[in-house]
């Protein structure tokens, strides 16, 4: 497993941040951690308010917003691990005719404490544009063309480096 971390869109303005895995199936459900999944369950919200919850899922996180950084720990092996005090859900509007439970499911974190969600979602990976105008992809943060990182090109005309 290759984990990156990346950038996907959910839609015009929404992006969020999360970890993919390029080795094998590279469209799977992208790893969240429980701030990435709190930041996701806020987008997916706030694009639900904008088109309508019938089309689309939901994330929400409930519970502790003591955010101790999971993948730190082996959530099965290491005694040391911090209790998981928070629950996430994705909610599925359109299956609610079945009732609430048809419609709500569980994310149970993997042993290292990363939510993989969304796996049937159409992600799609942010890209950036380097000055020299070469367009690549999030996590391939030094441009092929001319060396400039993707964090490089915020800085203003003129700063030094
Ligand atoms: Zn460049």
């Amino acid at each position: 497993m290759r984990l990156v971390t990346t950038r996907f869109l959910l839609d015009d303005g929404l992006a969020v941040d999360a970890e993919t895995d390029l080795d094998t199936d590279r469209w799977r459900a992208p790893a969240f951690s429980l701030a990435g999944a709190r930041a996701l369950a806020a987008a997916t919200q706030a694009l639900a308010e904008r088109i309508g919850h019938e089309c689309m899922q939901t994330v929400h996180v409930l519970g502790d917003d003591d955010d101790t950084d999971p993948r730190d720990h082996d959530f099965d092996q290491d005694e040391d691990a911090p209790a998981l005090k928070a629950i996430v859900l994705v909610i599925t509007w359109d299956h609610m005719a079945d009732g609430p439970k048809a419609a709500t499911r569980i994310v149970t974190p993997d042993p290292t404490g990363r939510y993989w969600i969304g796996g049937d979602w159409p992600w799609e990976v942010a890209t950036w544009q380097c000055a020299c105008g070469l367009r690549d992809e999030w996590h391939n943060t030094t441009c092929d063309n001319c060396g400039r990182t993707r964090d490089d090109q915020a800085r203003p005309a003129g700063a030094s480096a």
